[in-house]
């Protein structure tokens, strides 16, 4: 047998690696195509016409066999793209999302990303390579979640409106149930009894605390209605903060700390109510005996900033860390420390709508520090 000339060795060579490339590329599932422009001619790998149910030799290597099959209203995308790529001489790339009719009916759903790989020297493209991925799991999935979601939001809103509904509406037999049983108090007063006078301010007693509690609820509904996003500057607001609670900062004896504040892009109300939330309660929750240090600092990520209002009062246990958020959960009876238990509730929805989160981290009687982030 006469030798191998050293061409025709690098030609095996070369045929040797183009069937390793091929199978590596069929192994992975995608589907690749191989276009020589002039000839209008395109290799479509046994994988490409699989993904559509189609046999090696039902589909004739042409660019007509995909475009027969392509979403008519996806062509222009992939000519778009690829006209982009080729004015750009390849520096945009070209790829497109489109969905083909797969031979038992079903949308299947295919990625295709490609590049010329050989151009005539006036730059025209002469040969474009490529690969085609199937998407559709990927797509149904994105298509659940996206569902899930609206329905979701649409649930929050109906909730929402509920909620705010009943408790404008609730306001007014609130009213005139206190407003009479005040008439009674006074007018009747000790004319029924020592006991009636009591139930009477038991009755005022509660009418007041459901007032608080339906006001807390509509304010709560309310909140999220403020669409504007400004810059909210931190160590501003903490100065302003300051200054309208000046009256329970000196009646606690508070030295309030604050740190070096990055400006945030946020809703200002929302903001200026979740610090004051948050700082009415270190004040609140203070440790007899202990002169009260509240710390405000802040840490700047890439795409958040995280606040930290940390104090030194009577700290919560461990289990109930996650249940103070929760609306109207309180850990002390209202003749201990005075409150609703919606100041946490309100503070997680205006995180939660700056993409952010909130959390504690506290030792009984050694203090909280309450930690949320702000999506920038
Ligand atoms: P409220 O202050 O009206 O009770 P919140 O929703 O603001 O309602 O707080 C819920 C509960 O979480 C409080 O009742 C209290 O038990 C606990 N809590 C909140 N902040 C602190 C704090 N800084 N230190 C200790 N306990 C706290």
């Amino acid at each position: 047998m006469k030798p191998l000339s050293e061409v025709d060795q690098l030609k095996n060579q070369l045929r040797e690696q183009e069937t390793i490339y091929k199978n590596i590329l069929e192994g992975t599932l995608a589907g690749y195509w191989d276009w020589k422009i002039p000839e209008n001619y395109e290799y479509l790998s046994p994988t490409f016409k699989s993904m559509f149910g189609y046999e090696d030799h039902e589909m004739p290597n042409h660019p007509d066999s995909w475009q027969k099959i392509i979403f008519q209203e996806d062509l222009p995308k992939v000519f778009e793209s690829f006209g982009a790529h080729v004015q750009s001489k390849g520096e945009i790339p070209f790829h497109a999302e489109t969905r083909y009719t797969h031979k038992n009916g079903s949308t299947i759903w295919v990625y295709c990303r490609g590049k010329v790989i050989e151009w005539d020297e006036k730059g025209n493209p002469l040969r474009a390579v490529g690969s085609h991925v199937d998407i559709t799991k990927l797509k149904e999935v994105e298509e659940a979640a996206k569902k899930d979601s609206m329905q979701l939001a649409l649930k929050n809103k109906e909730l929402e409106q509920f909620a705010y509904v009943a408790s404008h509406d609730l306001q007014e037999p609130i009213r005139t149930i206190s407003s009479f049983t005040s008439l009674l108090a006074q007018q009747y007063k000790g004319q029924l009894g020592e006991e009636a006078d009591q139930y009477l301010n038991f009755i005022l007693d509660s009418t007041s605390r459901m007032k608080s509690m339906v006001n807390g609820l509509l304010e709560h509904s309310r909140i999220g209605h403020e669409k504007k996003l400004v810059i909210v500057d931190g160590n501003a607001l903490i100065k302003q903060i300051q200054e309208d609670m000046k009256v329970s900062i000196t009646e606690a004896g508070a030295k309030i700390i604050v740190g070096e504040l990055p400006a945030v892009a946020g809703h200002e109300t929302q903001i200026r109510l979740l610090f004051q939330n948050l700082i009415s309660n270190a004040l609140k929750f203070r440790k007899q005996g202990t002169p009260v240090k509240i710390q405000i600092i802040a840490e700047q990520r890439t795409d958040e900033v995280q606040f930290s209002v940390i104090d030194n009062g009577i700290g919560i246990e461990e289990k109930y860390k996650e249940h103070i958020f929760a609306m109207f959960q309180r850990l002390h009876a209202k003749t201990e420390y005075e409150g609703t238990g919606i100041g946490l509730a309100h503070c997680q929805k205006i995180v939660a709508l700056h993409g952010g989160s909130i959390w504690v981290e506290s030792k009984l009687n050694e203090g909280s520090t309450f930690h949320f982030t702000i999506k920038q």
